[in-house]
């Protein structure tokens, strides 16, 4: 018999790293249970009406048909996330659920995308409180709030070579080496044509670089994901920004977006507080 080919993006682990997948989703389950969230599943498939995106059906849903059913096009598919599952469950079961709903749900999902490094077509996604019932997250502060952190890496996600680089030089005892400048350099580097110039928004002038400046790529401005740089001048850049059309309201917001815990987006983003 063939040696059969592995399929991309649908995992298959180790029982060594099953057991360390299941002791993750182990700890979710008993944290959300402390906190007095009851698990929920629901069924794998949906009808295809419900998971089209304003009646198109989105190129990630697998389509679900039996080989020797009715003709005709499939009218079901896999779920690609819990939202829509669960908004189903609720209008179902709205007689006797009590609210607010507190619930988590930990399943599988599947998306038909390429995948890409790192993405994967099947995974299992948890869901859990909306926000309006985690009462701690208008006083939510950083982690280094509450204990010693030794280092800290910014980015959503991290630089895998920055990660790597801290790794090393803790096991060897040096200090981390990580680029202190900002985004901008980065954009350089890339021969990137600056989309501040052209009035649109960017922290990029204060954020550290490390992301290869993705997003001035792709034409977007920087939303400072990787946190500020060293030194970061931002109020020469508010006033920037400020020169692009942004109001006070979309100042404080876009430095609130990401690392609001960091003092330099802290501050600006509080001197242009509503
Ligand atoms: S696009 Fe943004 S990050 Fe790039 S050079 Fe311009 S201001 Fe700097
Ligand atoms: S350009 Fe800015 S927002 Fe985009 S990935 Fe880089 S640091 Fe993050």
């Amino acid at each position: 018999m063939s040696r059969p080919k592995p399929l991309s993006g649908f995992p298959e682990y180790a029982p060594e790293a099953r057991i360390i997948e299941q002791s993750v989703l182990d700890r979710l389950r008993e944290t959300f249970e402390l906190h007095g969230f009851a698990s929920i599943e629901t069924r794998a498939v949906e009808p295809l009406d419900r998971l089209a995106k304003q009646g198109e059906i989105d190129k990630e849903v697998y389509t679900v048909q039996r080989l020797h059913g009715e003709d005709g096009p499939a009218d079901l598919g896999l779920h690609f996330d819990l939202t829509v599952p669960f908004a189903r469950y609720v209008l179902e079961n709205a007689h006797h659920l009590a609210f607010p709903f507190r619930r988590y749900q930990i399943q599988k999902v599947w998306r038909g995308e390429r995948p890409q490094e790192g993405r994967y077509r099947e995974f299992t996604q948890a869901v859990y409180a909306r926000p309006e019932f985690i009462d701690t997250l208008a006083t939510s502060t950083p982690i280094k709030a509450h204990v010693n952190v030794d280092f800290e890496l910014h980015g959503c996600p991290i630089n895998k070579y920055q990660l790597l680089e801290v790794l090393a030089a803790f096991l060897i005892g040096r200090k981390p080496d990580t680029p202190g400048h900002s985004v901008c350099i980065e954009c350089k580097l890339r021969g990137t044509a600056c989309v501040l110039v052209r009035g649109i928004p960017c922290l990029g002038p204060v954020t550290h670089a490390g992301c290869g400046a993705i997003c001035p790529t792709y034409n977007r401005g920087c939303y400072g994901c990787f946190g500020p740089m060293e030194t970061p001048n931002t109020p020469a850049l508010t006033r920037k920004l400020a020169a692009c059309g942004m109001g006070e309201r979309d100042i404080q917001r876009v430095y609130s977006t990401f690392n609001v815990g960091e003092p330099p987006f802290r501050q600006e983003a509080d001197r242009h507080g509503a």
